[in-house]
């Protein structure tokens, strides 16, 4: 089974605390990994946590507040001091690229790899090896998107049996078509369908970014495997919430409920709450399955079936 494994590298909302730094989450799958903002400090979180300056690396950024965004400025420039090659893709909305042009301008920061850059919009945002990315547009008090990355979706259960009725001689071949690929036996063609089951969806981890619970995002979020989202308030502080265009653990929980996430985590926490016991608590009412996440926490998501 291929592992798919969530770090949480930073965890506090707007500013940190001496345990939980600025918000950035980790998904690593086979060598590689897709960084949900950056946080200021987040490359120091990217060596401890062994993800690899030079690797198949995506980030994608949800909005442009300052706690979201100003570790990527480092993260680059240690990347390029470790003289990455490899293209690196980046995602988030149109003035992120204009802010990192101008400010590695003026610092003199000289990349050694090349950006590639999408503007996020709402639907599929970018494909890489291992996973498509969607956003939706979220509701804050700045243009910000919520994101879902999805598992390509892997190939059926394979039946032994079936390619042995067939005359397909174990070894390559079977190994082949396991991974969905068809072959040529004798002149003949051999579908992988023949022998395995229909493909199995992958898995599917959303993250919401800074952002008040709507009806949009429940059904966007829809049978997440894992679903990460913003609860930087207690429920008793829900006006905050609401002016502030945050959500409420409760509220994150509802959401999740109403999804059937499978797993909720809960993070973005206000630094106001020494412990956030309370806002799990109150989360588990509504929505059983729920975490909250800390700084280091890994999550390893299983396969539904
Ligand atoms: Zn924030
Ligand atoms: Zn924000």
């Amino acid at each position: 089974m291929v592992k798919l494994v969530v770090t949480f590298l930073g965890t506090s909302a707007a500013a940190p605390t001496a345990d939980r730094g600025l918000p950035a989450v980790a998904v690593k799958r086979e060598g590689e990994v897709v960084l949900m903002d950056c946080g200021e400090g987040v490359q120091r979180r990217v060596l401890s946590e062994s993800l690899g300056l030079g690797s198949d690396m995506s980030i994608l950024i949800t909005h442009l507040h300052g706690d979201h965004v100003t570790g990527l400025l480092g993260l680059l420039q240690t990347m390029s001091l470790a003289q990455r090659r490899k293209p690196l893709n980046v995602v988030g909305p149109e003035k992120l690229l204009k802010w990192l042009e101008v400010t590695a301008e003026l610092l003199h920061i000289g990349l050694t790899f090349p950006i590639q850059f999408s503007v996020t919009k709402p639907g599929v945002v970018l494909r890489t090896g291992g996973f498509r990315i969607r956003a939706a547009r979220a509701a804050h008090s700045v243009e910000a998107f919520s994101y879902l990355v999805e598992e390509l979706g892997r190939p059926g259960i394979f039946y032994p049996e079936r390619a042995k009725s067939l005359g397909v001689p174990e070894g390559k071949l079977w190994s082949r078509l396991q991974k969905g690929k068809s072959i040529r036996l004798g002149g003949k063609r051999v579908d992988p369908l023949q022998v395995t089951g229909p493909p199995r969806p992958g898995r599917k981890i959303g993250y919401s970014g800074d952002t008040r619970p709507s009806a949009k995002l429940a059904r966007f979020f829809s049978g997440c495997d894992l679903l990460i989202f913003d609860s930087t308030f207690r429920d008793s502080d829900r006006e905050k919430a609401v002016e502030r265009k945050h959500s409420t653990s409760l509220e994150a929980a509802e959401l999740a409920k109403t999804a059937k996430a499978r797993q909720l985590v809960l993070t973005h926490f206000s630094a106001r709450y020494t412990s956030v016991s309370s806002l799990v608590r109150e989360a588990r009412r509504a929505f059983p399955h729920t975490i909250a996440a800390s700084d280091g926490l890994s999550i390893e998501v299983p396969y539904t079936e």
